[in-house]
């Protein structure tokens, strides 16, 4: 699929999005917040719901979580433009509570066709809600920091899953915060493998290979220059933050 085609794909969804009342969590939103980022990116970020902020303004992370996670992407060297944030649920769930499980399956098409169009190489999973999603039966507290293969039922039909705690969780404890700027140092690593699964197995297999790729033992410091989606029109124009090469 081209970039306008997936737009158009993405924009299609969000209009249903903001038309759904398909759960309980449309009565009570000021604007539902389909999610937001490139539709050419190889990294998707899920999180778990709206707050407050995001319910004002109808897009994803835009609150004090959001804040961080910026700081986070930040840390790798990457914008949130960069990537597509969004969520399990479109709409904010009352006070700020957890998403309950009819909610979240009542919104998971959304995301499922959300993935499909964007085929991306890593999903990156805030939270344990998000996690639910992706890793079944997992324990945030042992999976945060490691990336599985997607079941392609999630709409991601050939990616990594790659868990992290959710930056609200981040904020309210200081371990979790270090534990989550050590995690994300791990998703460009995690990003180098899942192109070489991709390449190894999707159609591009036998098309030339993708720039090189560092080893993904390296320490993640080396290849955290490496924007995903990114590829500069004019590479004499490059600086290292927008380079596709590790
Ligand atoms: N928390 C989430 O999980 N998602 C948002 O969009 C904002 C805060």
């Amino acid at each position: 699929m081209r970039r306008r085609e997936r737009l158009a794909a993405l924009e299609q969804i969000a209009n249903e999005v903001r038309d759904c009342t398909g759960c309980r969590l449309h009565e009570g939103r000021t604007r539902a917040v389909p999610g937001e980022g490139d539709p050419d990116t190889e990294v998707v970020f899920v999180g778990e719901g709206p707050g407050m902020n995001e319910d004002r303004e109808g897009r994803p992370f835009v609150g004090r979580a959001g804040g961080l996670l910026v700081r986070l992407l930040g840390s790798i060297g990457w914008q949130r433009e960069d990537v597509f944030i969004t969520n399990v649920v479109k709409c904010r769930p009352p006070d700020n509570r957890d998403p309950q499980p009819d909610e979240i399956a009542a919104c998971a098409p959304f995301l499922r066709r959300q993935l499909a169009v964007l085929d991306p190489a890593v999903v990156v999973t805030l939270g344990r809600y998000s996690m639910g999603t992706f890793m079944p039966g997992a324990r945030i507290g042992q999976v945060h920091g490691t990336a599985r293969p997607a079941d392609p039922e999630t709409g991601a039909r050939d990616a990594l899953v790659f868990a992290m705690y959710h930056p609200a969780a981040a904020l309210r404890t200081a371990s979790i915060e270090r534990e989550s700027f050590e995690d994300v140092a791990r998703v460009p690593e995690t990003l180098v493998r899942a192109r070489e699964r991709r390449a190894a197995t999707g159609p591009e297999a036998a098309a030339p290979p993708a720039p090189a790729a560092g080893p993904a033992s390296e320490p993640a410091s080396t290849t955290a220059t490496s924007s995903p989606g990114l590829v500069p029109a004019d590479p004499a124009a490059d600086d290292a933050s927008q380079l596709t090469l590790f």
